[in-house]
């Protein structure tokens, strides 16, 4: 009787379960409300049912067999010796690769993100979990995670901090040999700062996340790891090398002889530094010489051509917090050390020291996130001809992450239960008739909305709202409606308001009876971030504009579980940044398999991944130096022009069974030649076979 309990808790601490529908239902099924209040958490509600009253349920509805088959899958995934690393290589048993990021997105319950760059580390994991790759992540643990959004009186963004109870989250505190929490520690000036560490399991992967909340450290030094991105540059100077240094000290303390270094963004570059000092010790070579060694086996991704996305710091901070390092450890001056932090070390940094900067210098491989990107920081950073130079290994979506049930039910009605295991399995597509994809198609739609009902009827509730006004709220949205969504992190380069560039172009086209389309927003700004404040507050007072009534939606504290709504329940995803800006992209990759297509700006991934017959664009003007409200007037000119004549015609275009037939084929053009690519299977593979294994 019990065992059914513990392999339910065993489930609940690896990670597995985010990426499982079918977990999820489980718990849905015992108790939603729990379910909910825990944040989707199984650790959380597993703690707060008891035994008898779970076994009861379990017995009731009849779950036995379904928890059993999800734990027998489970165990043999984690077992599966025909991984596509075993197969094609040797069968490693200690890891070899790690990944380093400052953020984590890969569940609800898990605070550790802020946007893309979150969530396509947590995807990096959970396909090199799928692949069998031998590799291990390293990052922080934010006890207050990143900021929870709620929209103020004045219809701005304010920002709440939860603080997470580690204990009661999936992972666990390391313990070293005496059983006692394991410690590593770093030295800031004048003292150790120490950090425990928590694993987290991911499948076969392990993500380790450095804690400084510790008995050992003064208050301030144990609110290092307290926000992810929050404070200043010191309080940020003091995360990296935590995270670079920090995470470099565990990975020796851990006893594990790692071959490739993926630094992913700047913020873990301090790493290279570690590295370097080892190898000098280790090896009795002077800096250049170690440096070189530490070289050939460090990976640097970037992920931005926006300066304001790239940490730097101010020297005076550098030597603060490096001049000891500098002369002590590496026997340089602080001079020398700074160089690292310029490109080509030509002083050209105007006295700050570069994390992308750092990285670069220090690592054999370097790629951007899609083709266009890699080109713009070729151009952004040009490399002596002598080292290897900027490649280009397009980002990715982990599907199984972000696939509604009703398109996965799908996929396992035509093709198994195990669809996801064959890598052909897009091509299969055609094998699907029309009806059941636009089944799906409406089905995603329909769960979308009572999400969103669900969602702000929770929060008017709180409010202690009328009855009036709740019963509204069971009306919002159409359910048959095209439904258009646009949720992303608000900084201001992805120009949230766009849309709304020409109020009364848009008012038109809304107001068409026969032709019914809604637009669902969700997003963040960074806390200090006004200009993305004020896109969020203009985008929720024309929310509450009689003409946009119930076509407009603003949904607060965008995150991953409002993500994978959104991109699966949305008919058209709407991305339009300021070009050449946005290096990729993620969350339009995240609609495909959901059966929705994309229009966007033909930058990133779009411009990859569009071929004028599996989604839409979105022109931009030929003259280059235009100024920015020029571009924005164009741009958004073509957006109504496109949203009108061909997008809105076409969803509403019905064969005498009310199906649209040629959007329907447009979707079959967008699984067929995006889903193939854009996933992070291909991309890790990448990594894989032309960084990680490439390093001797
Ligand atoms: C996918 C995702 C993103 C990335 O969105 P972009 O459109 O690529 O900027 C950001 N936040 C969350 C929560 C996501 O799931």
């Amino acid at each position: 009787m019990i065992t059914i309990v513990n392999q339910l808790r065993e489930l609940s601490y690896n990670l597995y379960w985010s990426y499982n529908n079918d977990f999820f239902e489980i718990f849905e099924e015992i108790n939603k409300d729990i379910w909910k209040w825990s944040q989707k958490n199984p650790v959380k509600f597993l703690a707060s049912i008891n035994n008898e009253y779970l076994l009861d349920v379990i017995e009731k509805k009849n779950l036995r067999e379904k928890i059993y088959n999800i734990y027998r899958d489970f165990r043999k995934y984690l077992n599966e010796e025909k991984t596509y690393f075993n197969e094609k290589y040797y069968k490693a048993t200690t890891p070899q690769f790690c990944y380093l990021s400052a953020e984590y997105g890969i569940t609800k319950c898990l605070k550790f993100y802020s946007g893309g760059l979150g969530t396509l580390s947590g995807d990096h994991l959970k396909s090199a979990s799928d692949l069998g790759l031998p590799l291990i992540g390293i990052g922080l643990a934010y006890s207050h995670g990143y900021l929870r959004q709620y929209i103020n009186n004045e219809n701005r963004q304010a920002e709440l901090y939860e603080v997470h109870d580690f204990n009661f989250l999936p992972m666990i505190l390391v313990l070293d040999e005496e059983y006692k929490p394991l410690k590593i520690s770093i030295s800031l000036p004048g003292r150790e700062v120490f950090a425990q560490i928590w694993e987290l399991s991911i499948g076969r992967v392990k993500l380790y996340l450095l804690d400084t909340f510790v008995d050992e450290n003064d208050v301030e030094d144990k609110r290092i790891t307290d926000i992810l991105y929050g404070g200043d540059n010191e309080k940020r100077i003091q995360q990296e090398i935590l995270l670079g240094i920090g995470g470099m000290k565990l990975l020796d303390r851990l006893g594990f002889n790692i071959k490739a270094f993926h630094i992913n963004e700047g913020h873990s570059a301090f790493l290279c530094l570690e590295r370097i000092k080892n190898a000098m010790k280790k090896f009795n070579l002077k800096f250049d010489e170690a440096k070189t060694l530490c070289y050939f086996s460090n990976i640097f991704t970037t992920h931005t051509p926006v300066p304001a996305g790239i940490d730097v710091f101010p020297k005076f901070l550098m030597e603060k917090y490096f001049k000891r390092f500098a002369e002590e450890e590496c026997e340089i001056s602080f001079d020398r050390l700074f160089e690292e932090g310029d490109l080509n070390r030509n002083g050209q940094n105007n006295n700050h020291f570069n994390m992308a900067y750092l990285a670069i210098n220090n690592s054999q491989f370097v790629n951007g996130v899609s083709k266009l990107h890699s080109e713009i920081a070729r151009k952004m950073w040009s490399l002596p001809p002598t080292r290897s130079q900027i490649v280009s290994i397009t980002n990715g979506v982990h599907f199984k992450t972000y696939l509604a049930k009703a398109s996965e039910k799908l996929f396992i009605k035509r093709f198994g239960k195990y669809w996801y295991k064959d890598e052909n399995i897009w091509n299969r597509i055609n094998e699907i008739p029309d009806e059941e994809i636009w089944q799906a198609r409406v089905r995603n739609r329909k769960e979308l909305i009572y999400y969103v009902r669900e969602r702000i009827s929770d929060k008017l509730k709180l409010a202690k709202a009328s009855e009036e006004r709740l019963a509204e709220v069971e009306n919002l949205l159409d359910e048959n409606a095209l439904t258009i969504g646009f949720a992303r992190r608000f900084a201001t380069y992805k120009r949230g308001t766009l849309l709304f560039n020409n109020i009364d172009r848009l008012k038109q086209i809304i107001s068409n009876p026969n032709y019914k389309i809604q637009f669902i927003f969700s997003g963040k700004a960074h806390p200090k971030d006004e200009g993305g404040k004020n896109l969020i507050a203009e985008i929720v007072s024309y929310s509450y504009d009689p003409i946009f009534k119930n076509k407009l939606i603003f949904i607060e504290n965008y995150d991953i579980d409002v993500a994978k709504q959104l991109v699966s329940g949305c008919d058209l995803w709407l991305n339009n940044p300021r070009r050449p800006l946005e290096a990729s992209g993620t969350s339009g990759m995240k609609v495909v398999a959901n059966f929705g297509l994309n229009f966007s700006i033909l930058d990133g991934w779009w411009i990859e991944g569009y071929n004028e017959i599996n989604g839409w664009k979105i022109d931009s003007p030929e003259e280059e130096n235009l100024p920015d409200y020029e571009v924005d007037k164009y741009e958004a000119e073509s957006l109504y022009n496109t949203l009108e004549k061909d997008i809105i015609p076409l969803f509403y275009k019905r064969d005498e069974r009310n199906i649209p037939i040629e959007w329907i084929q447009k979707i079959r053009n967008s699984v067929l030649t995006l889903a193939p690519y854009f996933n992070t299977e291909r991309m890790v593979k990448e990594y894989n076979e032309k960084f990680y294994m490439r390093v001797k």
